[in-house]
């Protein structure tokens, strides 16, 4: 999924714009599989601000599927992401953050589109803002059902100050 640049840089159009359905079947991020349900829309336009830098606007639209950092049920995330991009400025790559590599002058969409969503997707998924997680102790999944585990845990060095305290008052 390759996309030539060089209308642009030849100045034959003033801006090319992107409208396509990048194929993605799994991500990782950290240690999570994110799974993608549909291809990742992928909607901009490609324009010069300098006479060799190129920007990439636009937004990411993905559907996808992956575990709740906290209680490993399912979640699934539809977003948009906006994103605002330099993809071309050979020369210039100290002025200008580049999010990949080009090659020659052509940039490849799946590689833009995997590099957009490792900046902007979030670090962790969660079912709801508020999940409780499961049980340190027995694993139940706390947002529903309860369990009896006592999960105040005392630090052990505390535990053996209160013993010491215990005996030096006998
Ligand atoms: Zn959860
Ligand atoms: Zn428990």
């Amino acid at each position: 999924m390759v996309l030539d640049l060089t209308p642009l840089l030849d100045d034959r159009v003033k801006e090319i714009p992107v409208e396509k359905e990048v194929p993605l079947d799994v991500l990782f991020r950290g240690g999570d599989e994110l799974q993608f349900q549909q291809p990742v829309s992928l909607r901009g336009r490609l324009y010069r601000i300098e006479e060799d830098v190129v920007f990439f606007s636009g937004d990411l639209e993905v559907s996808l599927t992956t575990a709740c950092y906290r209680c490993l049920e399912p979640v699934r995330v539809e977003e948009t992401y906006d994103f605002d991009e330099v993809v071309y400025a050979p020369g210039k790559e100290e002025d200008y953050d580049l999010i990949m590599e080009p090659e020659g002058q052509e940039i490849d969409l799946r590689t833009f589109t995997e590099n957009v969503l490792d900046l902007k997707l979030p670090l962790r998924f969660l079912c709801h803002e508020d999940c409780k997680g499961l049980c340190p102790v027995c694993g139940a999944n706390l947002n529903t059902s309860e369990c009896n585990c006592n999960t105040e845990r005392i630090d052990p060095r505390f535990a053996m100050l209160k013993n010491l305290l215990k005996d030096s008052n006998s």
